[in-house]
């Protein structure tokens, strides 16, 4: 389950933070004060949702948090009517996440090589094609690549490899290394590791930070999943950053004090939400309580991303969505049919544009992106997006 976003509950070991810590820049003062914590949460609730489409590109989404930081940039690789496959880079890192792997083809070599990351909702073909792609431009690169899908990816992917002969990796110096994780349930997890120097036989593999839900936990974000009903299992996925902390040079100057690693100390009690009596030493041998140096840091809450797609409108897929994309920055949802295709839609378990539009609504999250549109609609992509947003402001 993802942690409330009203709180900022969500504090990780402190390890985990030291990377996100170190691409912690100072704030130039002359660039004005970033939303503090309150702001931040009250601007949840104001009425600034946005349905995607209403921009002039569509398929470049903008940036449009108003009060935080961005550092996820998503964009949809086929538009809304290809094959569904988002990208998304991280400000500062060097990887990117992958939601399903459609068709890659857009993609250039150097985003492909980015991808650290690949969350796959199930494997109907129009999800899965592009991993040979992926494979390929990877091939003879030292490379780790986690893959997360529902019941079955182990042997999808096992398969796809051992699909190709393998008779010549004794040649490369490099190791490519695929680690799957399967979603039996939301108690239950399973992973195998695929080396192309062990010409991709399974070996066992460690899961990384989890907990039921289930959710898996990396140093830089945190991924809800769903385990939602298409024909067979499709699996929802939410990515939530961490907090951001930021110190302010400014105030660091009103106050006399320098920076130095001292801050390092600082950050951390800040995310771990420290009681205010903890004593934090000083660049001058001085030592002073965190509650009495808080205002030098404002914290703001991390991106949320999530992507539902290939799901029947059902009771319980609503309430499951409803959980995961909870207040999303970012809701990527399916709408395959227009509302007046509804039996359709309702035969091949996917969404409608209404139904996208009101699940996103429900979910209170602060912008919609439609996209898996039926061929069937080419050239009608505003009327499409029209009813999305018709349902997501409540209209109908
Ligand atoms: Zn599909
Ligand atoms: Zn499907």
């Amino acid at each position: 389950m993802i942690p409330d976003q009203n709180v900022i509950p969500w504090i990780g070991h402190e390890n985990d933070w030291e990377e996100l810590q170190a691409n912690t820049a100072f704030f130039a003062s002359s660039r004005g004060a970033p939303s503090d914590r309150s702001r931040v949460v009250k601007t949840q609730h104001e009425p600034n949702r946005s349905v995607g489409g209403l921009f002039k590109e569509p398929l470049e989404i903008p940036s449009v948090l108003e009060g935080m930081r961005p550092t996820l940039h998503p964009r949809l690789v086929n538009g809304r009517f290809g094959d569904p496959a988002v990208f998304v880079e991280a400000l500062h890192r060097r990887n990117a996440l992958l939601f399903d792997l459609g068709d890659l083809a857009p993609l250039s070599t150097r985003d492909l090589l980015r991808i650290t990351h690949v969350f796959v909702s199930h494997t109907h073909m129009d999800h899965f094609i592009g991993f040979d792609r992926l494979l390929r431009v990877h091939v003879g690169r030292e490379k780790e690549i986690t893959i997360v899908g529902p019941v079955g990816i182990i042997g999808a992917v096992g398969h796809k490899l051992q699909a190709y002969t393998w008779d010549l990796v004794d040649r490369y110096a490099t190791d490519l290394a695929f680690t799957v994780i399967e979603v039996l349930s939301a108690e239950k997890l399973d992973a195998v590791r695929f080396r192309l120097k062990a010409r991709f036989a399974p070996e066992a593999a460690e899961l990384p930070r989890w907990k039921k839900g289930p959710s898996i936990i990396w140093p830089d974000f945190q991924l809800g999943i769903a385990i939602l009903e298409h024909h067979g299992v499709s699996l929802g996925f939410a990515v939530q950053e961490p907090i951001h902390v930021n110190i302010w040079r400014n105030r660091l100057d009103a106050r006399g004090l320098s920076p130095g690693p001292w801050l390092q100390r600082l950050k951390r009690a800040i995310y771990a939400d420290e009681p205010g009596d903890v004593p934090i030493d000083l660049p001058d041998g001085q030592t002073a309580t965190l509650g009495d140096l808080r205002d030098l840091a404002t914290v703001e809450r991390g991106q949320k991303i999530a992507y539902v797609t290939d799901v029947a409108d059902t009771h319980g897929n609503r309430t499951a969505i409803y959980t995961i994309a909870r207040e999303a920055d970012l809701f990527f949802v399916e709408a395959s049919f227009s509302a007046a295709d509804k039996a359709q839609a309702t035969a091949r378990a996917h969404l409608t544009t209404i139904a996208a539009g009101e699940i996103a609504r429900a979910a209170a999250v602060r912008r919609v992106e439609p996209f898996h549109f039926s061929p069937r609609y080419a050239g009608e992509e505003a009327r499409m997006l029209d009813e999305v947003d018709a349902a997501f402001r409540g209209d109908r």
